[in-house]
């Protein structure tokens, strides 16, 4: 019997539709998921509105997807029938050298995701906004019982936002400064208070630094009024920050960033930005100071599995991002809202 489906689907430059396909039948290494939501990311409304025009049309988008086990295949074992489970979209093959010394995905030359290619249905992408999703198992992550749909559909972001913070080595007691405070901007401060940093957060939205205060983040420096150096400096007794996340990609932000990094400071380049950003810096200063530039993107299989592991347990709470929801029907008005400016999340309930 063939099942039809609905899919959320980015059709043309500010046109998202939701169009009807046959079930393929899971294989046996496969997980047949019930979605039940999907949160718009950025890439997703970015490329929504023509600002990325290397991800190809049409895209079967989403990646920060939560969904409940329907079957699975005969060689499955670790996730049954009834399970909450998150997929890890980076499709890391798991196999090659770089997944198995635990390397970030994007190392993984065998990653389907590396290249777009077309799928038999005349689509690109993971099919995450789709009532159903077939992922090898994998890829898939089972969250503990308990845990709530809504906070497993953040276990991507949290994954790579993990992986940035190992990246800048966060000690506990150590003071990060996070620029931005967005929806990725907060899951670094939330993150980062885990690990047991002291965290200050800059912005220059009035909306934004609410949602910072909301989430219990006292220490807020407002640029359009405060000086970063004079609040920095108050909120630590004059200390210099020990590291600085640059979670918004755009080019008054890394000015920012490069105006508050005093000696040995550790700067994370955490977003990209579209169009790309430029960043003068003195390499003198580099020098002298010692400062460290370190980007990151996407995460190892082992830090999906931590943000499965804190979000699953209620170790860290983000659900304040989730801004909006609207159902499959209405994908178009839920990328209309997430690409409104000042959006936290938006999300497509399934
Ligand atoms: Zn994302
Ligand atoms: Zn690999």
């Amino acid at each position: 019997m063939v099942i039809i489906y609905r899919v959320g689907v980015i059709t043309g430059v500010k046109e998202a539709k939701v169009l009807e396909y046959d079930l393929p039948v899971a294989l046996p290494d496969q997980v047949l998921i019930k979605n039940k939501i999907c949160l718009i990311c950025t890439t997703d409304y970015q490329q929504w509105m023509g600002l990325r025009p290397h991800q190809p049309i049409p895209m079967a988008f989403g990646h920060e997807s939560a969904g409940i086990v329907e079957a699975t295949g005969c060689n499955v074992f670790h996730v049954k029938e009834g399970d909450l489970v998150a997929c890890n979209g980076y499709r890391p093959c798991m196999v090659c050298e770089s997944c198995k010394s635990g390397k970030n995905s994007s190392y993984c030359q065998n990653s389907p995701i590396k290249d777009f290619k077309r799928d038999a249905y005349g689509l690109y992408g993971l099919y995450a906004c789709g009532e159903y999703q077939i992922v090898e198992a994998k890829h898939v992550y089972k969250l503990k019982p308990g845990a709530a749909i809504d906070t497993a559909a953040f276990c991507e972001p949290v994954s790579t936002v993990i992986h940035g913070i190992n990246r800048i080595r966060v000690k506990p007691g150590e003071r990060v400064l996070v620029i931005g405070a967005g929806t990725m901007g907060l899951i670094n401060a939330e993150v980062a208070r885990f690990f047991g940093a002291d965290v200050i957060i800059s912005e220059l939205s009035d909306k934004k630094l609410e949602m910072a205060a909301a989430m219990g983040f006292n220490k807020l420096i407002d640029v359009r009024t405060d000086d970063i150096n004079v609040r920095v400096s108050e909120f630590t007794n004059g200390h210099p920050v020990d590291a600085i996340i640059i979670a918004v990609g755009v080019t008054a932000a890394y000015k920012q960033a490069f105006d508050a990094a005093q000696m040995g400071c550790r700067l994370l380049i955490f977003a990209g930005g579209y169009p790309p950003p430029s960043w003068d810096t003195d390499p003198n200063r580099v020098h002298y100071q010692m400062t460290e530039i370190i980007g990151t993107y996407g995460c190892s299989p082992a830090d999906f599995q931590y943000a499965a592991d804190l979000l699953g347990e209620k170790k860290i709470n983000l659900d304040k991002l989730i801004e909006g929801r609207y159902p499959l029907d209405d994908v178009q008005k839920a990328f209309e809202m997430a690409s409104s400016g000042d959006a936290f999340r938006y999300a497509v309930m399934l």
